[in-house]
């Protein structure tokens, strides 16, 4: 474990490296605890470096030796401390350094580096483990050409992975075998990957549009081939798409993906070598639901689309992560678009990124998608790099349009291509394909915060003047106490009282093409001569990261429910209502009064039943989240009043309209069997809707079906729908069902995850007790991140009630937890304490509960960088 905290990183000390790399040759001979690492690396003095002695980067190695243009060096030529190896007296020329170091890959618990996984061995380099396998430049602006031999005993790994092309293979000795790559296309050494082990392929190709064959591998633990298939037909969409969409081909003869069962993160891009984890790749009718299909879908692009933007186009340091990710992020959330409902794919985007974005940008962990500094790089792969990142790309779209943000992309992709960018690099390309100035929206890039635009409306009946102000604001965030204006792109069209769209231009102010660009502190639309005061329909398509404060009459969200042309807004319409009525309740929940919720709510929603894209509809059933109402009242936040105000409100959801959602429920029943597809998964998606509304507001007839289509499901989505709606309700049929399942699963830990994540959400007082007990289940263990993160991760951050309970029982358990992970992977425990992001938002009572069990995480003497990093920053 890395023990120094002080060092700070900054974006503006950023230096050119002294040293380049030519090239690398390593040459890995496999062995559980005692692998020998052999790295041929190629020296260059850099023209726009100083020179200099060689300082390499270094975490926890062991080196066996080093030799200097073929002659060992004595151990007083270098210095090795904790982080660095240090070459005295280093050569003002080419060099070439023979670095050999010895690794316990069965040891290494952070799963950074070179590790073991299930008997297999693998690699996780990005950001910083490459240097825990060799010394070397660790940064992404030293790019080379890697060859990679290895080598292994035939007996314990028939498959022999590397990145880029496979050159050479063969027989040795004594029962090994080996293996040569070579990967022609300068990388940084975060792209780095070798995969050595027993694994089942399933294979395809792809013919690219220039006629190059790539052969295609799907690698998955032996005996689970039969649930690659899914991943291998997404993966041919998603070349196909991108040579489509953004005229992006694929380079390499070979593109190969691994399925491993201990990884940290979700996926890794390794140029041509992706290793995953095995949750978004395996997938059969029996053990997946249709979300895991959707999420499958939708990784296995965003992994595949690096290969343009992110390995050919790299960063230039690791400050620039949004500009791999947040351009990455768009492009798979517009594949998933191009692919299934847009307007279902917008809706779900945006409630992650309200839920975990927004609420990450109002409190003390706020930080700029682009950071200016960091401590511990691990703990940047955040929402807001992410998926606020993305919005920014489509921020950027709407500005220019379509034309012109695809002649900036081209620009981007031709200019940029083999180097290690940043985002001016990138800003640039769409300013000179496109004449436009884009200083004023590149704040984005460099301002933390949610801007709140505030609109108000004024009309005038006797003369028909209508007038829109809109007003911005951005609250400090930690280090930015003082926020300028942002360029706030926001779609913008007018509904009458029947609902049919008005064509209305401006007196004053500017609608170019249905889009309002507020980009000073405030500004006026005027509009002269009008019959009746318009509908406003703001924030289309979620055109803008931004929270929009509009008091839209009940009535007028009752038109944009019915009529609005913007499927979002309709959306939206349903959830601003559902908005105003739970945070009333919660405050009525609070101070011991009955809850009442105005039925014109139910009796709108009635109404959108009948629709054709189911998956639509379950969206506007769906109410917002615990969280989501927490976020919206902002402060002195009570959790159990949140939740039983939701309670309440689906209470009584369910019941106003019980009789029609038992005829859909019945109307949706089908004897086909299951397909994944968007269509079949829609109509699944809002039967399962109506299926937990009826079990809270008619439970005598709802929890009768949930039962029975527990019972009769063939597919895991309808079985496990049935089991989450029997887990709301306390009882026998519910205890009994989740034995059954654990039963029936016991062999298959993907499906035990879920199971273990339902019952950490169960918003109730002995859920923390079961959560306990389900730590001493054989099918769970502390050392697996997919289990960490579906028992305790679950409770954290997916049962604000619980987590946050009165008598702090539930902070206490989170940071002993938080506490043990450190010791054997920091940056899953990081990750886990994010949960207590939310702290000062709470009541006193809960928040003084929560600032000690904080403290107590704080006090411990030898935190790692990532949780003290992050303890620090959420107590500040
Ligand atoms: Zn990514």
């Amino acid at each position: 474990m890395r023990l120094d905290t002080s060092r700070v990183i900054r974006l503006v000390d950023y230096k050119a490296p002294d040293w380049l790399i030519e090239t690398v040759h390593l040459d890995a001979t496999l062995d559980d605890t005692r692998t020998r690492i052999v790295a041929t690396i190629q020296f260059k003095p850099n023209p726009k470096g100083m020179g200099g002695a060689l300082v390499l980067d270094g975490d926890d190695l062991v080196l066996e030796s080093l030799a200097l243009d073929g002659v060992q060096l004595p151990t007083f030529a270098y210095t090795i401390d904790r982080h660095t190896l240090t070459l005295h007296d280093t050569p003002q020329r080419a060099f070439t350094l023979t670095i050999v170091t010895l690794l316990d890959p069965a040891a290494n618990s952070q799963l950074m580096g070179l590790y073991r996984s299930s008997g297999n061995y693998c690699t996780q380099c990005e950001a910083e483990g490459f240097r825990r396998i060799t010394f070397f430049l660790d940064r992404p602006d030293v790019m080379a050409v890697y060859t990679t031999r290895i080598v292994a005993k035939k007996e314990e790994a028939s498959v022999l992975l590397g990145n880029g092309n496979r050159v050479e293979a063969g027989d040795l000795p004594n029962g090994w075998h080996y293996a040569v790559w070579h990967d022609p296309h300068p990388k940084p050494s975060y792209l780095f990957a070798l995969v050595v082990g027993k694994l089942g392929k399933v294979g395809g190709s792809f013919m690219t549009r220039s006629g190059r064959n790539v052969e295609l591998g799907i690698y998955v633990e032996s005996g689970k081939e039969n649930r690659a298939g899914y991943a291998l037909d997404a993966l041919i969409r998603s070349m196909k798409w991108d040579e489509e969409a953004f005229g992006c081909e694929y380079d390499l003869d070979v593109f190969n993906i691994v399925a491993v069962s201990d990884f940290n993160m979700g996926a890794m891009e390794n140029k041509g070598l992706n290793i995953f984890n095995d949750k978004y790749v395996l997938a059969s009718p029996e053990t997946a639901t249709d979300a895991d299909y959707a999420n499958i879908e939708a990784i296995i692009a965003h992994e595949y689309f690096h290969n343009w933007t992110g390995n050919r186009i790299t960063c230039r340091d690791w400050f620039q992560l949004c500009l791999k990710e947040g351009l990455t992020v768009f492009r798979d959330q517009e594949f998933s678009a191009d692919q299934r409902s847009r307007a279902v794919k917008r809706i779900a985007d945006v409630r992650t990124l309200r839920s975990q974005q927004f609420t990450e940008d109002s409190g003390p962990l706020a930080h700029p998608v682009r950071p200016f500094e960091y401590r511990e790089i691990n703990n940047f792969y955040t929402p807001t790099v992410y998926e606020k990142g993305a919005e920014l790309i489509r921020m950027l779209k709407t500005l220019l349009g379509a034309d012109d943000f695809r002649k900036g992309m081209d620009e981007y992709l031709a200019r940029c291509d083999g180097t290690a960018a940043t985002i001016e690099e990138f800003i640039a390309c769409f300013v000179d394909t496109s004449g436009r100035d884009l200083t004023h929206f590149a704040r984005w890039y460099e301002q933390a915060g949610t801007p709140l635009v505030s609109v108000t409306e004024t009309f005038d009946s006797e003369s028909g003047h209508y007038r829109i102000h809109f007003a911005q604001s951005t609250k400090p965030t930690p280090g930015q106490p003082d926020k300028q204006a942002m360029v706030i792109p926001l779609a913008i069209a007018f509904l009458n009282k029947q609902g049919l769209e008005l064509k209305l231009t401006p007196k004053t102010g500017q609608l170019d093409d249905h889009v309002f660009v507020l980009d000073t502190e405030s500004a006026d639309l005027v509009f002269e001569h009008l019959d009746e005061k318009p509908v406003l329909s703001a924030l289309r398509g979620f055109s803008a990261p931004i929270v929009l404060e509009l008091d839209t009459s009940d009535d007028d969200r009752l038109v944009m429910l019915a009529h609005d042309t913007d499927p979002f807004n309709r959306w939206q319409a349903a959830q601003g209502f559902a908005m105003k009525l739970l945070k009333a309740a919660s405050i009525t929940r609070r101070e011991g009064r009955e809850m009442h919720f105005d039925p014109r709510f139910a009796e709108a929603v009635s109404h959108v039943l009948n629709g054709k894209d189911h998956a639509f509809i379950a969206q506007i059933l769906a109410l917002p989240s615990e969280s989501d109402i927490a976020r919206e009242i902002g402060d002195n936040v009570d959790p159990d009043a949140v939740r039983d105000a939701r309670l309440g409100l689906r209470r009584a959801l369910g019941h106003h309209i019980g009789q029609p959602l038992q005829l859909l429920y019945a109307t949706l029943e089908t004897k086909e069997s299951y397909r994944p597809d968007p269509q079949s998964a829609g109509s699944r998606s809002l039967r399962n809707v109506a299926l937990d509304l009826l079990a809270i507001g008619m439970p005598e007839i709802g929890l009768r079906l949930a039962e029975q289509q527990y019972r009769t499901a063939d597919n895991m989505t309808d079985r496990f729908a049935a089991l989450a709606v029997l887990a709301q309700h306390r009882g026998e049929a519910r205890e009994i069902a989740l034995e059954h399942f654990a039963n029936t699963f016991e062999n298959d830990p993907l499906v035990l995850d879920k199971w273990f994540s339902l019952q950490a959400s169960i918003p109730e007082l002995e859920t923390l007790d079961r959560v306990k007990r389900l730590m001493a289940h054989p099918g769970f263990s502390m050392k697996n991140p997919n289990r960490l993160r579906s028992l305790i991760g679950a409770f954290a951050a997916g049962n604000p009630s619980q987590f946050n309970r009165a008598d702090g029982a539930g902070y206490d358990f989170v940071s002993e937890i938080v506490i043990d992970t450190d010791r054997s992977n920091p940056q899953v425990a990081a990750r886990i304490l994010g949960a207590f992001k939310t702290w000062r938002t709470l009541e006193p009572d809960r928040r003084a509960l929560a600032e000690t069990a904080l403290r107590r995480i704080a006090d411990q003497d030898q935190l790692s960088p990532d949780v003290l990093d992050i303890v620090t920053r959420t107590l500040a």
